[in-house]
């Protein structure tokens, strides 16, 4: 087995932020990632510390990563997970928020000021799984079935953009409901073991 390198972690730093400000990220940046980086190393976390730095310095390079941290990624795109370890999941409550937060955040960057970090509230989920039935967890109350669709419809009509909309929504569900119109067709068709691949 090799020697552990040791290296002083100011020079470390330095030696990180100076090969990210090569390839074109601003310094404060550069700075940042060099800090998680060395505090990766430093936490005994190898496989984020320095050795990863030529992958990402040539994945810079190609243009591979986006080096603009004023761009937001919200909702179903992004892949959050620091506050519990866990990806959010992708639900219309995380997207809302995502959404208010980072509409904060670019009007507080027009100003001058830094990007704050998200952090998401859970008031709990709701799922419609078909006509009168839903699932409602609110953490200290868990309930399904028509009281939970009810809810839920009520809910999703209330955070629709606009009277408007939620005049339309409620017609249209008015209208499919007494006419058992299927907004959306589900395959429901049983798995079929030789649609299996060969072993
Ligand atoms: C069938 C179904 C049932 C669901 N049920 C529930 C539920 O019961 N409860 C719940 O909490 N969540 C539910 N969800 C999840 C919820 O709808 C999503 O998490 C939420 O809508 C994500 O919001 P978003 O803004 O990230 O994406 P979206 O709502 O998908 O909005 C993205 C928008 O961007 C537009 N767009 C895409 N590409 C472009 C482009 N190139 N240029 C311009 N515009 C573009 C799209 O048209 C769309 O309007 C359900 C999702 C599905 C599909």
């Amino acid at each position: 087995m090799s020697e552990p390198v040791r290296a002083d972690l100011a020079r470390l730093r330095y030696f990180i932020a100076s090969a990210f400000e090569s390839v074109g990220m601003p310094a404060a940046d550069a700075r940042t990632v060099a800090s998680l980086m060395a505090e990766a190393d430093l936490q005994g976390s190898d496989g984020h510390g320095v050795i990863r730095l030529p992958q990402y310095v040539k994945r810079i390079r190609a243009g591979g990563v986006n080096l603009h941290p004023e761009i937001q990624v919200i909702g179903d795109l992004a892949n959050f997970s620091h506050q519990t370890g866990h990806p959010l999941p992708g639900v219309s409550p995380v997207a809302m928020q995502q959404g208010r937060h980072a509409a904060a955040n670019i009007l507080g960057m027009l100003d001058g000021r830094k990007p704050q970090r998200f952090w998401y509230w859970d008031k709990g989920s709701m799922a419609t799984i078909g006509k009168n039935k839903a699932v409602a967890d609110l953490h200290w109350l868990h309930f399904s079935g028509l009281p939970a669709w009810i809810i839920w419809a009520f809910v999703h009509i209330l955070f629709l953009v606009g009277f408007r909309n939620r005049l339309v929504v409620l017609f249209q569900w008015a209208w499919a409901y007494v006419t058992f119109n299927k907004g959306a067709r589900l395959i429901t068709r049983n798995f079929q073991s030789e649609m299996r691949p060969p072993k």
